[in-house]
């Protein structure tokens, strides 16, 4: 029987590669962690044979001395990332039993390089919110519980289902898309490490779009060393996405382990919110010191229109969903709901289709890019973007990167924030800047609350620049020194 509990990706790549282990044993040993972790919800579709099927073949090719990089690797998909001839729903009702007729870019790089589809992963409604609890197949359950009770904790969101699965080692590592924090949130609240890559650096070819102009892919892995090796195998020049960057793919791998000394890390103190738990001030607190002591030198910096960020956030983004989701009439793709005209048709379906959130992310954006409205919301947003970015770039002549919590909270619980719409997008507050400026960000986890949750912490790097704080990434990861581990208690 294998011990699943702990195992990281880099390992387990070891013992395939050294035939300790076959990719067989290992994928049967995943599919039935998944199995005993139904109740976590974090699969939307189990694909155990196509799983089988694929392992099959990669131990053959690690017999032929022709394995690729991932090979063996069992992992998760989440349902936003189209796959050939399997269901993707994107959580939402609306796509029915769409299968699509293709492969997008990530995940065809993925199996490229030899790892293994284990099933598609429960997320928010389209990736919107925060806590997935808009999905169409219901909330995930975080792994995580909180010394304090045995209530059911949100895994974050949108990618709750990649977070909670690589938490309870049901996978090796998962993919996850971050519009406005929706890969760090989650592996904030789960203890594991995600990285939102530079936007342009994995491409967005067969990912369902929710906000084009922010949408970028990334992994959630038990490591920062594996975070980078899933990263290495996403990311790449596509150009079947005209927003994918002509840039070279660096082995960030080698960038973990690597001395940070003598770098200029930025505290920006306009993350110093009102309101902001103690916790989370001393979690930051250990996080410069350990930089401190790595020998980075630590500095006051400030971006000034940060407190921006989240209402221009909550205009882009929106005014890009009413836009991308206007495809969704019923003719196209999935569900189809019965009307005596066209139009009853669009309209029956969009109705039956969508989940509330969704309908009030479109209703937003219809709404601050309709004619008399644009200039006063659509606009200024875009002007407050542009300042944003515009700080970072400040910010970045004098500084490597910039360290921040991920979150202003531990996990909260399922049904806590459901009925305030803004105590939700809240939650958003320290991820949604970097997805305005395109950068790369990544959450690890630096310790945990009082009762036990995870906390993260955030390293927000220059545009294609993975490698300074998957460097910095990994001296927090030994510093912090977590081991704690959720108990099962979903296995019965
Ligand atoms: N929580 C944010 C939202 O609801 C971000 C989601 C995401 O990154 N996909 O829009």
């Amino acid at each position: 029987m294998i011990d699943l509990k702990g195992l990281t990706l880099e390992t387990a790549l070891d013992d395939l590669k050294a035939r300790r282990v076959s990719a067989v044993e290992l994928t049967r040993a995943h599919l039935e962690a998944m199995e005993r972790a139904r109740p976590l919800n974090a699969f939307v579709l189990e694909t155990a044979e196509r799983a089988m099927e694929m392992a099959r073949i990669s131990d053959e090719r690690i017999a032929a001395g022709t394995a690729g990089p991932l090979e063996g690797a069992p992992i998760g998909v989440k349902d936003l990332f189209c796959t050939r001839g399997v269901r993707s729903t994107a959580g939402s009702r609306i796509l029915g039993e769409f299968v699509p007729a293709y492969e997008s870019t990530v995940t065809e790089h993925l199996w490229r390089d030899g790892a293994v589809m284990l099933g598609k992963l429960n997320m928010d409604e389209f990736a919107m919110g925060s806590s997935n609890e808009t999905s169409a197949f219901g909330p995930v359950v975080n792994p995580w519980r909180s010394g304090a009770s045995n209530r059911s904790l949100t895994p974050g969101g949108s990618s709750g289902g990649s977070a909670a699965a690589v938490a309870s080692d049901i996978v090796l590592g998962a993919t996850a898309t971050d519009t406005g924090g929706s890969i760090r949130q989650p592996a904030s609240f789960t203890g594991t490490v995600g990285i939102k890559p530079t936007y342009g650096r994995c491409s967005r070819w067969g990912v369902v779009a929710f906000a084009s102009s922010l949408d970028q892919a990334g992994p959630i892995a038990k490591t920062v060393k594996d975070a980078a090796l899933l990263l290495r195998s996403m990311s790449g020049h596509d150009p079947k996405d005209s927003t994918s960057l002509p840039a070279d793919v660096p082995d960030f791998a080698t960038a973990v382990g690597r001395s940070v000394k003598g770098l200029r890390i930025g505290v920006p103190r306009e993350y110093r919110v009102e309101g902001m738990p103690p916790e989370i001030e001393a979690l930051w607190r250990r996080g410069v010191e350990w930089l401190k002591e790595a020998g980075c030198e630590l500095v006051d910096v400030s971006l000034p229109h940060t407190r921006y960020a989240l209402p221009a956030y909550y205009i882009i983004a929106p005014a890009e969903a009413s836009s991308n989701l206007a495809r969704y009439d019923g003719m196209r793709y999935g569900m189809r709901s019965e009307g005596e005209t066209l139009s009853d048709v669009y309209e029956a379906t969009r109705a039956d289709g969508f989940g509330e959130e969704v309908k009030r992310r479109i209703l937003i954006g219809a709404y601050v890019l309709s004619a008399g409205y644009y200039d006063a919301y659509y606009l200024k947003a875009q002007k407050v973007r542009r300042r944003i970015a515009d700080d970072f770039d400040r910010a970045f002549e004098t500084v490597d990167a910039l360290l921040t919590p991920t979150a202003p909270s531990a996990a909260f619980g399922l049904g806590d924030n459901t009925s305030d719409p803004i105590a939700m997008y809240l939650n958003d507050i320290f991820t949604v800047t970097v997805n305005l400026a395109g950068l790369p960000a990544i959450s690890v986890p630096g310790g945990t609350d009082a009762t036990g949750l995870p906390l993260g912490l955030q390293l927000i790097g220059r545009a294609l620049d993975e490698e300074t704080i998957f460097s910095l990434a990994g001296v927090l990861e030994k510093s912090a020194g977590v081991t704690a581990r959720p108990e099962p208690w979903w296995v019965a």
